[in-house]
């Protein structure tokens, strides 16, 4: 690999979109990961489901490399599996089963009744009762119990199809505690600290408890709730209180609600959690077609494009990127997408998140006040300074029609910051007066050629510099003129 050089590249011509992209990094795209930077990748999601230790270490350092090369920073999403259910081995391999056949589910690894069906699930047996739904296979089999016999549970085929080893299963009626996180998500949460990485996702929420848990073994990590079980939909206000944001996972989620729910289940997740002041990220088939194909559906763009416009901080690609044929293709077809959606008049005519009533701080204030002047002002900059990224993440939520340029020392933060809307992180050096903060930013941002001499920006800051959730000046200002304050 070339040496890296971070001068040009993160910050200038190429345009990224505002709505960020999520790319899960597998063996289609390890070695392509500085493409799908400048094809406008700006989280890379590892998927701990699939791999071991060593393919996750080796693909962790690998985007590492990548963002100091182009100079872009990267965030990384470790994504761990929670209590996935799934079948074990199954005596006959694969199968198909027929409509009305009686099969026996029990709790074990493998089976040599082909009528036997082995479950992972430990106490799955006592959460069933007669007339419950079993889903097999991502949903692609339905099963209705009939009795517990034993220790057996008898059930019936409704949707006849085919089944494998280690198909997922799904109890969409049962209120089946599962332990969150799981022995192999304790290890995989204590690999991503070690990792380092910067946000953890989380399968299979059910309840903001599962949350506290987590935050107690991982305190430093960006937590991501994915949002797959109808729990999780019934405990959402818990859920969000509790997390840094959600993912709409739409895989599992389409299996747990009916197919036809998701749509409005999407924006109306995207909608709570923008109240909450929390980001969302909308994932799974987005362009599912592309793991095959150069181009997307027509079905799939929109799509991508309805995710934006509902309000996505993020969206997302898995098999398109960690297997696919044509993963840098994928990051582009969603880059382009987006972008085609921002620069419209419909995006910018959807209605705001408010002012958030139960955060009255000097933070949130400033960050509406900017939001306003920017709107008012046709102003397309606005440039924050930040030590916890919060002010930030109460700005993006406002979606205003303007990059919001995150100027922080700190590396936490800002690889906090590149999952969040239309925000655009930069590492800054620590500064002790609001004067020189200002003097300096306005030096990097014009020898980077961000900001052009005799343009209109935003600046927000706070006074004391340094002391996080301090934002209190807001200052509009034009390129090139003195940044003295009296
Ligand atoms: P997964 O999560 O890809 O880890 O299953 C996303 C989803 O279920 O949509
Ligand atoms: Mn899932």
């Amino acid at each position: 690999m070339p040496t890296p050089d971070n001068a040009s590249f993160g910050s200038n011509s190429v345009s990224r979109p505002s709505t960020k992209i999520v790319a899960t990094i597998g063996p289609a795209s390890e070695d392509r990961i500085v493409q799908l930077i400048e094809a406008g990748l700006a989280v890379a999601r590892i998927n701990f489901s699939h791999g071991v230790e060593e393919d996750h270490r080796r693909r962790v350092e690998k985007v590492r490399t990548a963002a100091r090369f182009t100079g872009v920073p990267i965030g990384i999403l470790a994504d761990i599996q929670g209590p996935k259910m799934r079948l074990g081995k199954l005596a006959a391999g694969e199968r198909r089963l027929e409509r009305g056949q009686e099969v026996r589910l029990f709790e074990g690894s493998q089976s040599d009744d082909p009528d036997r069906l082995p479950f992972n699930f430990p106490g799955f047996r006592g959460a069933l009762k007669p007339g419950d739904r079993v889903l097999l296979a991502d949903g692609a089999v339905e099963l209705v119990t009939q009795a517990l016999e034993g220790e057996d549970v008898r059930a019936s085929v409704r949707r006849p199809g085919p089944i494998s080893d280690r198909k997922g299963v799904h109890l969409p009626d049962s209120y089946l505690s599962q332990e969150l996180p799981t022995p192999q998500d304790r290890k995989h949460i204590e690999l991503a600290q070690d990792l380092g990485v910067d946000f953890l996702g989380i399968s299979f929420v059910s309840r903001a408890e599962d949350l506290e848990r987590i935050r107690d073994l991982a305190p430093k990590m960006i937590l991501v709730a994915k949002i797959e079980r109808r729990t999780a939909l019934d405990n959402l206000k818990g859920i969000l209180e509790a997390t840094d944001g959600i993912m709409v996972a739409r895989g599992d989620l389409g299996v747990e609600t009916a197919l036809e729910a998701l749509p409005l289940v999407q924006k109306s997740l995207i909608t709570e959690a923008l109240k909450s002041g929390k980001f969302v990220i909308t994932a799974t088939e987005m362009l599912e077609s592309m793991v095959h194909a150069s181009r997307p559906t027509r079905a799939e763009v929109t799509d991508v494009a309805n995710a934006v416009l509902d309000g996505s901080d993020a969206v997302m690609l898995s098999a398109e990127t960690a297997v696919g044929e044509y993963p840098v293709e994928a990051v582009e077809a969603m880059g382009r997408i987006a972008k085609a959606v921002e620069t419209s008049q419909r995006y910018h005519d959807l209605p705001r998140a408010g002012f958030r009533q139960n955060e009255p701080t000097f933070s949130n204030a400033t960050a509406l006040a900017a939001a306003q002047a920017a709107e008012a002002l046709a102003i397309h900059k606005i440039i924050c300074f930040t030590e916890s990224g919060n002010t930030v993440r109460l700005l993006s939520r406002y979606r205003v029609n303007a990059e919001i340029i995150a100027m922080t020392p700190n590396e936490r933060t800002l690889q906090a910051m590149t999952i969040l809307s239309h925000v655009r992180p930069i590492l800054c050096e620590r500064e002790t007066s609001l004067e020189d903060m200002l003097h300096e930013a306005q030096n990097l941002l014009v020898e980077r050629r961000i900001c052009l001499h005799g343009e209109e920006v935003i600046f927000v800051a706070g006074v004391p510099p340094g002391v996080s959730r301090s934002t209190n000046v807001m200052k509009l200002h034009r390129i090139g003129e003195p940044t003295r304050m009296h």
